[in-house]
């Protein structure tokens, strides 16, 4: 029986986890949950999977949980140190980070310090602090691993081979919802963005899936998690969204990682290893998707994706700059501030502006962040 926590259990990764949790009753089991204010459903999962404790990191609704989980003898926090208690529960074994934005850094650092195993869904934090979080790991023995799709395929691929052998690491793209079609990038509106052809997620990384950012930071995430140049790094579209990623070897050979759209199997995968547990998910049925489609990724229309190949080359603080002025345009946009084709321009002005800090530390990290955040803010 293993023990995990699940910080953003409220979102569609957290939700699925928890699918997961479900069906394997004899092997996991829930430690600790956070959410940010969905107090109603971090209730009834409370008071279905039984934690020790949960944290509701807006504080409004926190009294009418605690006095809801009170009878339940489960512990209520709030805030960012509820978040850190969550994330650092001893009986956890494994904290599987799924809180959308960066506000998962420090709660991801203290999980790392406490030498817990830490399986990131939220690429945020690795985009902003990846080095960083990468050093903590090795000091401190907890380990990072992936659960987003294509760097749990790179991750499985990746398994038990020679990093002299590899020569690079492809990462598949859907290609989002304007891909091949005759769409005004200018007219988009958010509704529009907002439908994925073959992934259902939450809003942010649906925004980002439909500009192609959400690339640019994975292929910032592949450089961190496996400790690898940003142009051994190659970005493929495939509606499809079976094969999920691609290493190839020095001698030309590629190896493919390959499954439903799914996210449960990335999510149970990080959950089992170094074991595998059988399930009930349906396998890929090759004979019924019949044909696969691969194309290069249009770096003109799509900006945001080589926006993300050019922070990680600058390195050092401009991946947080990317991040940040990111997370604020799409916000905008899906406000109804900015057009779907002003959120590349946004992120680019900050980064034009910004004059990156080598090997930052976390404090200069967040202090960019925070500067990012209020350039993307009054550009309009
Ligand atoms: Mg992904």
């Amino acid at each position: 029986m293993k023990e995990i926590s699940i910080i953003g259990s409220t979102g569609s990764i957290g939700v699925n986890t928890l699918r997961v949790v479900e069906a394997h009753p004899k092997k996991l089991r829930v430690a600790a949950l956070a959410a940010r204010r969905n107090a109603e459903l971090l209730f009834r999962q409370a008071k279905k999977f039984r934690p020790h404790l949960v944290c509701l990191f807006e504080e409004g609704q926190a009294i009418w949980l605690e006095k809801r989980l009170r009878p339940f003898g489960i512990q209520v926090t709030t805030g960012e140190a509820g978040l850190l208690a969550a994330s650092t529960v001893t009986r956890a074994e494994k904290i599987v980070f799924a809180m959308a934005g960066s506000l998962g850094l420090r709660p991801i650092l203290a999980a790392l310090k406490a030498g817990k195993t830490v399986a990131v869904a939220n690429k945020e934090p690795l985009v902003m602090a990846g080095e960083l979080l990468i050093r903590e790991a090795e000091q401190s023995g907890g380990e990072l691993i992936p659960i987003d799709s294509e760097h749990s395929g790179l991750w499985q691929c990746l398994e038990g081979k020679a990093k002299d052998t590899i020569k690079k690491l492809i990462l598949t793209s859907s290609g989002g919802p304007f891909f091949g079609r005759k769409v005004d990038l200018r007219k988009v509106t958010p509704r529009q963005a907002l439908h994925h052809p073959r992934w259902k997620m939450g809003p942010k990384i649906t925004i980002d899936s439909a500009t192609l950012m959400n690339k640019g930071l994975e292929v910032i995430e592949a450089t961190n998690l496996f400790q690898v140049s940003v142009d051994q790094i190659e970005v493929v579209i495939h509606p499809e969204a079976v094969v999920h990623a691609l290493i190839e070897f020095v001698d030309g050979s590629q190896l493919a990682q390959l499954g439903i759209t799914d996210m449960r199997l990335p999510i149970q995968y990080a959950l089992s290893y170094p074991s595998r547990f059988v399930n009930s998910i349906p396998s890929l049925n090759l004979t019924a998707v019949r044909e696969f489609h691969f194309f290069k990724p249009d770096f003109k229309r799509f900006p945001c994706l080589g926006l993300g190949y050019e922070a990680k080359r600058c390195g050092g603080t401009m991946p947080a700059v990317l991040n940040a002025a990111n997370e604020v345009a799409v916000q905008k946009f899906l406000a109804g501030s900015v057009r779907f084709s002003e959120i590349p321009k946004i992120v680019e002005r900050a980064m034009t502006l910004h004059h990156p800090i080598q090997n930052p530390t976390l404090n200069q990290i967040l202090e960019t962040d925070a500067w990012a955040r209020e350039e993307a803010e009054v550009n309009d």
